[in-house]
């Protein structure tokens, strides 16, 4: 079959798709998680002919919204999301919108909101506007049509969002003009999204592609006016997934570190990607399907993935330096094991005990847990840190809740960035620094 054929068939199959989920005509919104993730993935449903982007920036009408159609019960993260979902719905034609929603398996409640948000568009006559969901554990039939082409191209999204967060977390706190950081960041997921959200182009062109806007973003972060410095303290900072990278919600956590002097390595998306694939993988092994079909395919999909993101990483290898991510998340899990076995406990709770522990090996002088007020996750691994830091040297670890009250931010950062300076004279694991930081 020719090029052009099945190009053809495929578009034939997405246009289907998209009349079946009653897109047509209409754009459709995601949450920030983080903002730039959000932005590179809608830039890849555009590559399939998706009108995408991200809600506008949250604010103190989401809460309200948000706050009206929630009973109390629900985490944070919901109130945010159905909150921006129905600001905008008031503010512009609701026959222009749809909305999208990450969602998962797991141990908490927000493999529920979907269903939530459903009723509540319904119950405030928004029963047209539709809701499109994405999450791996139907292996992606949610989406139908589009999944294989989105799997991939979101895959990829997910990676450069990551590399790109990186980047800007490495380079802000060091940046002598301000604000230099945030114009470059931007500028690079253009850069990014355009190779992202090109149409009629193959999988391998694509990746030729971002791999060259990747490299134009790797030097225009070194172009920032910078002055590196070894004397900040570097901050791990885990957590639950929405909560974490919405710098909404979390009051702009990370901003705050950086300024009482920090700088924050972030825990990135893909590792909760690689997280329900390990998950799936277990799950085959533990039915008696460890020779299934549903095997294989999964062992090819994981094995393009890795592909695609070593061949995304290559260009920053010497930039990472120092800030090398686990190259398996077992390794994540393994430290997590004693404290909460994979096996028994599921989730977020999971890789931030693990990470937390990943990062203390990597030089980190504090680790910050952010949690939405309530959230089990947060809970439960605020219950296991003090023996994560008795085992540890003591690292200072801290769990930052956040339900849209937090009064004394400035204040808690503070005293926490001045134990983070504490422990780094003593700490046993010393940090690795790229070769750009000048010599101690
Ligand atoms: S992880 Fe916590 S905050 Fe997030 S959806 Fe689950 S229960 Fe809610």
């Amino acid at each position: 079959m020719s090029r052009a054929t099945k190009e053809a068939e495929r578009r034939a199959r997405i246009d289907a798709a998209t009349r079946e989920f009653g897109l047509e005509g209409r754009t459709l919104y995601m949450p920030h998680m983080p903002y730039g993730g959000s932005y590179l993935l809608a830039a890849a449903l555009r590559s399939l002919g998706i009108e995408a982007w991200p809600v506008p920036d949250s604010d103190d009408r989401t809460l309200d919204l948000g706050g009206r159609v929630t009973s109390g019960d629900e985490c944070y993260p919901q109130k945010i999301v159905v909150g921006d979902f129905l600001r905008m719905l008031q503010d512009r034609d609701p026959g222009d919108l749809a909305f999208l929603l990450p969602t998962a398996n797991g141990p908490c409640r927000f493999g529920q909101y979907n269903h939530l948000v459903r009723r509540t568009l319904d119950e405030h006559g928004y029963d047209q506007v539709p809701l499109m969901t994405i999450t791996s554990s139907d292996g992606y039939r949610s989406i139908g049509e589009y999944g294989n082409d989105l799997v991939r191209t979101g895959w990829r999204a997910v990676v450069a969002q990551d590399i790109l967060m990186k980047m800007l977390l490495k380079t802000r706190p060091y940046e002598t003009e301000k604000g230099r950081t945030d114009i470059v960041y931007q500028e690079s997921l253009d850069d990014v999204a355009a190779a992202l959200e090109a149409r009629d182009v193959t999988h391998d062109e694509r990746l030729t592609n971002m791999k060259a806007a990747l490299r134009r973003s790797r030097d225009r972060f070194r172009a920032v006016p910078a002055a590196y410095d070894r004397s900040r303290p570097l901050i791990g900072v885990v957590g639950e997934i929405f909560c974490r990278n919405n710098t909404f919600s979390n009051m702009d956590l990370v901003r705050v570190i950086e300024e009482h002097g920090g700088e924050c390595w972030l825990s990135d998306v893909g590792e909760w990607i690689w997280y329900t694939d390990d998950e799936q993988r277990r799950r085959l092994i533990e039915e008696g399907r460890r020779y299934s079909r549903a095997s294989l395919v999964r062992r090819v999909k994981a094995g393009i993935q890795r592909r695609d993101e070593e061949a995304l990483y290559e260009p920053f290898h010497d930039e990472f330096i120092g800030y090398e991510e686990p190259h398996d998340i077992r390794e994540v899990l393994t430290f997590a094991w004693p404290y909460l076995p994979y096996t028994g406990a599921l989730g977020e709770m999971v890789l931030s005990a693990g990470k937390a522990i990943y990062l203390y090996h990597k030089g980190a002088d504090g680790i910050v847990d952010i949690s939405p007020f309530t959230c089990m996750n947060g809970i439960v691994t605020e219950a296991v840190y003090p023996v994560v830091q008795r085992d540890h040297d003591n690292i200072p670890v801290r769990t930052f809740y956040f339900d849209g009250t937090q009064s004394d931010l400035e204040r808690d950062v503070g005293i926490f960035l001045e134990l983070a300076r504490t422990y780094r004279q003593r700490k046993r694991h010393p940090r690795v620094f790229p070769a750009y930081f000048p010599a101690a």
